[in-house]
Formats: C-alpha cells, structure tokens, sequence
C-alpha cells in the first residue's frame, strides 16, 4: 500500500487541525448538539422565510439562502479546505450548474479561457455558448501539462484531473504556478477524486468545482454539485450566478447529501482499493488493452497523481477489440450494472462511445468501481470478459 498515500492508517496525514479525515467526513457541518434536537436537522422546505421588518438576512427567500443547504455548504468546506475558516463553499442543483456559475460569472467578452481538449462530454456545448458571448475559447489535453501552452492573456484555466473518461492527469501544482504567473485564475473539476481524494485549493487554485452526483453523494440518486473557493470576491460572483440563474438544489437532495457525507470517508476508501484490485486483475489479461487507473504504479499518470492526490477514485478504463466485444461484455456481467454516470456504491460501466462526443475507440469500456466484496467483483468481471471472447 505504500503507492496509495492515506488509504490505510494515519489518515490523520496532512488533515491540519488534529482530526483524522474519517472523524472529520461523519461529523463535517454538524450544529452544536442541542438537547432535544436531531444529529443532522431535516430539510427545510421553505420558499420564504418569516420577515418582519427589515429584510435582512441570514434567511429571507428560498432562491437565496436555505438552511439546509448553509449545513451542507459548512460541511462540504470543512472536506475541501479542513482549517480555512474562510473558505466558502456554494452548492448547486447539478454539477453543470456549478461549472457554469464558474465560468459565467468570471468571464466576459473579449476574455480567453482555457479549456481541457478531453474533459467533461458537456464542456463542448459550454464552449460554443462562451464563444457565442464573445469569449475566446482555447483547448488543449490534460495529459503533459499541455494546457500550460495556451495561457498567454488568458483569464481563466479550467483543469479536470483525473479527466473524464480518458484518466490522464495534470500537475496541478504546476499549471497553477504558471497560471498565476500569466494573471489567470485556475479552477479544478474535482468529481472523480472527491475531497478526500485531492483539494485543489491546497494545490493553489482558486476554485474547487465538483459534480456531487457522482461519488461524493455515491448512491446514484441525486443530482447536486458544488463550488468552493477561498476569495470571498470570487465566492460573491458564484453566488450572484446562482441567484440570478436559480439553478438552486432542493431541500431533499441536499440533506441527503449530508446524509452521505457521513460514509463518504468509507465508500472511497472500499471503492479505490476495489478499483486497484480491478486494475491489477485486469492488466492480467491479453484481451485488455489501454488500461487506465492512475493508482496503478505502472500507469503514465501514477507519478504526477501520487504527488497530489491522496487517492485515485473509483474509475478505471480499458478497450475491448471491438463495439461487439465491448456489448457482449457488459452483457455478461451480473453485479455490475450497464449504466452511466461513475463513483456510486454499485458498480456501474458502460461503453463510452455510444454517446459520441468523447474521443475513444469503439470498444472503451468506462468502469465505475462499487463498493462490492471485491473477490466477487472481479471475479464477475473475469468470467464476462471470458464469455465475451468465447464462442457466439
Ligand atoms: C458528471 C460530471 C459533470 C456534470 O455533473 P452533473 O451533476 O451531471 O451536472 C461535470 N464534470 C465531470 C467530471 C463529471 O463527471
């Protein structure tokens, strides 16, 4: 395990104020226990808020400002940025709708922003609305730091790493320097590692932004997604964005958020020792090509990801011959579902190139490591891979 830095003992590593990551993730934004009250107080429904007087908040109307949501901002900024009091932390109803509080508020025409070539499916369609407002849209591939080549002028750096669904890496540190460096903000889509696999305020950027759908609700049943920054500017543009463009999470989602953060330090840990365990299996077989997982010490992004991450996520990809291959393989598996989307309890894999959109060959298989036993895992995965070569 000592590839994996912080998946085994001493998770209190690098945490800063004396708390071990797993003490931090079961209580993170908890109130003040209060007698008679519950651990973690329900959703509040609430469109408007009793307002007698002067509005002035902290709760004045439902597309503002919600209790539920203030408990869960607290907790997810505690995961995020563990000490940084100032930080603040604006939850969203999607991923998406993060991103595009980032990218909206801080940029204008006549600004250039540098986009990964080989990220998110949706950044493409973000790209054309940026371009149609008279932003200038730049891109370049995650993997070799090649975005460092497109920052002069540019006003904003966007990084997704671990990328999706390719797992190239970048150095963080490093674009973050050179970023800076050329007058630019950096922000970092951190779905796939998740707070407790990376923070990317600590590796200098200026924004964290996440799709919480995927494994830091980890059930596969909620929609959500966050922006944490440490400038408390930069944190008004975001919040401004969300006010005026209402892309607001329900009470509900929000406290099952909550609800989930609790296993969070769990699930990650389960899942990315299951996506190692899968990986290995896998590298085993000659009907496997381009195997990717960056906790893999073999792996072209292990290097730079052990220098920053604290764990590699739950998603390993690989290439089967062909479509045919690919389909008679996801048809074959018993514990894993063909489905989208990644970082749930249960496994989930799909052939990518059905959506068109991401460029992978037709046989790329996008595997999302649940949190089963893992002998039966992979098991069931060697016997569909099996099936899928055998006669037909
Ligand atoms: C899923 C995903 C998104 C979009 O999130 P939604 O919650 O579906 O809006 C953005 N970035 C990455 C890396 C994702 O995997």
């Amino acid at each position: 395990m000592a590839s994996v830095p912080g998946t085994g003992e001493g998770t209190g590593e690098g945490t800063g104020d004396g708390t071990g990551e797993g003490t931090r993730a079961v209580r993170a934004g908890l109130p003040e226990p209060r007698k008679h009250e519950p651990t973690l107080p329900g959703p509040v429904f609430a469109a408007h808020y009793h307002l007698p007087g002067e509005p002035t908040g902290p709760y004045t109307y439902g597309r503002d400002e919600n209790p539920t949501w203030t408990l869960l901002e607290r907790a997810i900024g505690e995961l995020e940025a563990p000490g940084a009091d100032a930080a603040e932390t604006v939850v969203f109803a999607s991923g998406m709708a993060a991103i595009s509080s980032v990218l909206f508020s801080q940029l204008a025409a006549g600004d250039a922003v540098v986009l990964p070539a080989d990220g998110y499916q949706a950044l493409p369609l973000v790209a054309e609305q940026l371009t149609a407002y008279g932003i200038e849209v730049r891109t370049a591939p995650t993997g070799g730091d090649a975005q460092l080549s497109a920052l002069d002028g540019a006003k904003l750096l966007w990084l997704e790493t671990p990328s999706n669904p390719g797992l190239d890496v970048c150095d963080v540190r490093r674009l973050v320097a050179a970023a800076h460096e050329a007058g630019a903000l950096v922000a970092v889509d951190n779905t796939l590692a998740t707070p407790l696999g990376q923070r990317p305020l600590a590796l200098g950027a200026d924004f964290s932004v996440a799709s919480d759908t995927k494994g830091l609700t980890g059930h596969g049943d909620v929609l959500l997604g966050h922006v944490t920054t440490a400038d408390a500017a930069l944190a008004a543009g975001v919040r401004r964005w969300r006010k005026i463009v209402g892309a607001i999470p329900g009470p509900m989602e929000a406290w099952l958020a909550h609800r989930s953060l609790a296993t969070l330090h769990l699930r990650v840990d389960r899942q990315c020792a299951n996506a190692l365990a899968l990986a290995e299996a896998l590298a085993e077989r000659d009907d496997v090509t381009g195997l990717r997982y960056p906790g893999l010490p073999g792996d072209p992004s292990h290097r730079v990801a052990a220098a920053q991450m604290r764990r590699f996520g739950s998603v390993v990809s690989f290439v089967l011959a062909d479509r045919e291959r690919a389909e008679r393989f996801l048809d074959a598996l018993r514990l894993v579902d063909d489905a989208t989307s990644f970082g749930g309890v249960r496994s989930t894999a799909e052939r990518r190139g059905r959506w068109g959109g991401d460029a992978v060959p037709a046989g790329f298989v996008r595997f999302s490591v649940g949190a089963e036993d893992p002998d039966d895992l992979v098991a069931d995965v060697l016997r569909a891979l099996d099936a899928a070569a055998g006669p037909h």
